[in-house]
């Protein structure tokens, strides 16, 4: 069995600055991820823009760039690839960490690669940095286990002149709405609250409210799903019911950590907030040894870590570990 100084479960660019930091501190550390490397940045939209500034979405000091203000997903997808090859991070892509057992010194890390062969694996120390994009938020009514009910907004172009409806009124929602208008889908949008968020994108958000205001785009505010059925589905109002003829659902309502998984491995979560509690200094969790790093030390308050501070996490972690070996 192989013997690792540290096994580090998720590579996005938590998990890689985890690796790269351990690196630089010549301890052996292997990333596990069940997809491609940045795997969750390659299923965010195709023509994603992100919010933050180059510099912002660095690791490891290597100067990122971008042809525009902010970075699209593909030149983020370039720049983490070329930061792994340069670091010469040990990335095991396609294998899913199953689980862990063991003590501070001697886990043992179970794992399943995509051909389903199982491994296993010793390491001293582990980080998870597993981040929150798997699990999309549920809408709990009626209908919403159909296969028309999508949480993953990639392209327009499959919805054309289709009636389509967009729950949800933050940045991943206005973004579908405006260009799922733009490629000819009917578009509804449904939201709890009374308008577009305030921290939608400031170029993003002027425009979906005018395209509300003229009539392009239909908006019901206090207004939540009911039910969803194979065409249609039925929306509450503040005026009182309506059915709306329907092809598609976005349920753009966020997503959250993998919260059962950090429980049944002994991570000690906050009841309110589902924040696992850590050593703010160490990063490690009350399960010694283990250590979380990005959005997942975040809990249900995912707007409080992105790449611009869990980034940081890496250093953190490395010197706690360096420390502690
Ligand atoms: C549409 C969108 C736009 C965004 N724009 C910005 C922005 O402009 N600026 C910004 O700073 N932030 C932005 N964010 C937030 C940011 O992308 C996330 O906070 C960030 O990706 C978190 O990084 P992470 O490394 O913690 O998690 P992730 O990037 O989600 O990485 C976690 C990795 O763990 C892997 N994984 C999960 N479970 C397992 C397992 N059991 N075994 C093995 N691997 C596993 C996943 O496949 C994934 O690759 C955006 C988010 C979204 C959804």
């Amino acid at each position: 069995m192989e013997l690792l100084d540290v096994a580090i479960v998720g590579a996005g660019p938590t998990g890689l600055a985890c690796g790269i930091e351990l690196k630089r501190r010549g301890i052996s550390a292997v990333l596990f991820d069940k997809g491609c490397v940045v795997n969750s940045i390659y299923h965010y939209p195709t023509n994603l823009v992100f919010f933050t500034t180059p510099e912002l979405l660095e690791i490891g000091d290597i100067p990122m760039t971008s042809l525009n203000e902010k970075p699209g997903r593909t030149e983020a997808l370039k720049y983490y690839r070329r930061v792994a090859d340069h670091y010469g991070l040990t990335v095991h892509q396609y294998e899913r960490v199953l689980g862990f057992d063991g003590t501070s010194g001697n886990f043992n890390v179970r794992t399943e690669t995509s051909d389903g062969e199982p491994h296993c694996y010793t390491a001293k120390r582990i980080i998870l940095a597993t981040g929150y994009y798997d699990i999309p938020n549920r809408l709990n009514v009626a209908g919403q286990e159909l296969a028309k009910v999508i949480h993953y907004y990639r392209e327009a172009h499959p919805y054309y002149n289709q009636d389509v409806l967009i729950v949800g009124a933050k940045n991943s929602a206005a973004i579908a709405a405006l260009e799922l208008h733009w490629t000819g889908a009917r578009v509804t949008m449904v939201h709890r609250g009374g308008g577009i968020h305030h921290n939608v994108k400031y170029w993003i958000k002027p425009n979906i409210e005018n395209r509300i205001k003229s009539g392009e785009i239909k908006a019901y505010f206090r207004s939540q799903v009911k039910e969803i059925r194979q065409h249609d589905v039925t929306v509450v109002t503040p005026e009182g019911e309506v059915t709306l003829k329907n092809d598609y659902v976005f349920a753009m309502v966020g997503y959250r950590p993998d919260f059962e998984f950090m429980e049944e491995h002994g991570i000690c979560l906050n009841e309110a907030t589902m924040k696992p509690i850590t050593d703010p200094v160490t990063l490690e969790s009350e399960r010694p040894g283990v250590y979380l790093a990005g959005v997942i030390v975040a809990g249900t308050h995912t707007n409080e870590i992105f790449i611009e501070n869990g980034r940081f996490h890496g250093k953190q972690i490395a010197e706690a570990i360096e420390r502690s070996l």
